[in-house]
């Protein structure tokens, strides 16, 4: 049976936990708000198929070489509710076309973000854009086991550790009726932190939040903002990476789970069929692209080749050279965040202080900062905010010829 002596050798992907025979694994809860597999000792069996299904004990994958892309929807509503070029909108569209089901992230009434699955499209809007906490899988290997095995066609979408969780969990079979999507991944918060953040702004709101999402593009795609939307609709909160708790706390490497830190999953090939990432400059890639947002896309498989040949009339398109592509968007395919210094200790504050005096603890906002969160709304109000990300980019542009 498996034994979680380490917690960095543990993603919390529920593989264990969906395949155990005597359901005797739960996801508990630890200290700082990640679930771990704890098992009923009475009722273990012995079967060894908790460490079978482990992606942390399966070998890592290789760095072969995938054909690149960049996408842009051509939808104009879904690229603007999507966190960059609107790519898994356009898979979701098409397996539902094929009466299949689409499994993704989404928050629950109680804003706790897990895995679900939709048969509708309207259902599948509740997927889009990056939501940047740990998604809770629950039973969604499961479900997405009985769909496949009942012959539907299945897109499951995550963190490259959860599609690695769902292999492990089919035992590798490779359904010709399954396709898999995961994303290039910086690391996944503590679901507590998302709670008390929540919990913060709900109370200054005095209403209910209703929904968050972590990179919004309300003042366009290069400054994508927090945005929470709360019950009473006069309320707003917008907040750049300058001044947003939840973003604050996550670029500084602090509140990420364990494993994120020496992952396992961040190789250039994947599991999974295809791979998607943020496309900062598409401009660059091709005059075709707007700057309104866009999608990398790898694919690493001959299945992921033809799906992609079936959607791509719903995008403007371009094939991409990587190497370039790796150099300004893909840090974080082979590279892990290091560990913030002072992380064990934020997270002993952040279980006994208010969240606002954790904030002012550990990240207190610089006048360089302060700065920074009130010119650039007023850039992007008074219409320059477009000259500005045209500067910048050619800034980087030169970086990246180097
Ligand atoms: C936690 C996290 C970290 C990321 N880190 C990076 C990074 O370092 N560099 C980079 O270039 N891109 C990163 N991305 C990917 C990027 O933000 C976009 O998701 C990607 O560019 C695809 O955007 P899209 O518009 O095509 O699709 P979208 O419509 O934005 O699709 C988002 C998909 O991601 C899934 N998803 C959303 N949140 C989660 C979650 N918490 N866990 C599992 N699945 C989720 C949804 O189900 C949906 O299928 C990250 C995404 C997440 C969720
Ligand atoms: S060894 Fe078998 S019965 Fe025991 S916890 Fe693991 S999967 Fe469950
Ligand atoms: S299968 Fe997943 S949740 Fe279970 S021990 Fe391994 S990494 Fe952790
Ligand atoms: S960084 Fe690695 S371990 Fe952490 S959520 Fe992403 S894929 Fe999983």
């Amino acid at each position: 049976m498996i034994t979680i002596t380490d917690k960095s050798q543990c993603c919390g992907c529920w593989a264990c936990e969906n395949i155990c025979p005597k359901h005797c694994i739960r996801m508990e809860e630890d200290n700082e708000g990640f679930r771990y597999p704890k098992i009923d000792t009475e009722k273990c069996i012995e079967c060894g198929l908790c460490e079978k299904v482990c992606p942390l004990k399966q070998p890592k994958q290789d760095d072969t070489v995938p054909e690149s892309f960049v996408v842009q929807n051509k939808d104009a509503q879904i690229l603007r509710n999507s966190t960059s070029g609107g790519f898994y909108s356009a898979i979701a569209g098409y397996v539902i076309e094929k009466g299949g089901v689409v499994f993704g992230a989404s928050f629950n009434e109680n804003m706790t973000l897990r895995h679900t699955y939709s048969e509708t499209l309207e259902g599948c809007a509740q997927f889009r854009g990056s939501k940047y906490v740990q998604s809770l899988i629950g039973n969604s290997y499961t479900q997405a086991k009985k769909f496949l095995d009942a012959g539907r066609l299945v897109v499951f979408s995550g963190t490259p550790c959860q599609i690695a969780g769902l292999y492990g969990f089919l035992r590798n079979r490779k359904y010709e009726n399954l396709i898999t999507v995961d994303l290039v991944c910086h690391g996944t918060p503590s679901p507590r932190l998302l709670d008390r953040y929540l919990a913060h702004y709900a109370t200054l709101a005095d209403s209910p939040v209703t929904d968050y999402r972590s990179r919004d593009k309300h003042y366009g795609y290069n400054y994508s903002t927090a945005t929470i939307t709360f019950a009473d609709k006069t309320k707003q909160y917008h907040r750049g990476k300058e001044t947003d708790m939840m973003l604050r706390l996550y670029f500084s490497n602090i509140c990420s789970r364990p494993s994120c830190y020496q992952c396992h999953f961040k190789t250039l090939h994947r599991m999974s069929d295809i791979t998607i990432f943020d496309c900062w400059d598409a401009p660059s890639v091709s005059s075709k692209f707007s700057s309104k947002g866009a999608t990398n896309v790898f694919i690493h498989t001959a299945h992921g080749e033809n799906i992609f040949r079936q959607i791509k009339d719903d995008f403007v398109w371009s094939p991409s050279d990587i190497v370039p592509i790796i150099k300004r968007d893909g840090i974080m395919i082979k590279h892990c965040v290091p560990v913030n210094p002072r992380r064990s200790e934020f997270f002993v504050d952040l279980n006994t202080l208010p969240i606002e005096d954790v904030e002012r603890k550990y990240l207190p906002l610089s006048p360089v900062g302060r700065l920074l969160a009130a010119v650039k709304p007023m850039l992007y109000r008074l219409g320059v905010f477009t000259f500005y990300i045209k500067i910048k980019r050619l800034i980087k542009r030169n970086k990246v010829a180097e």
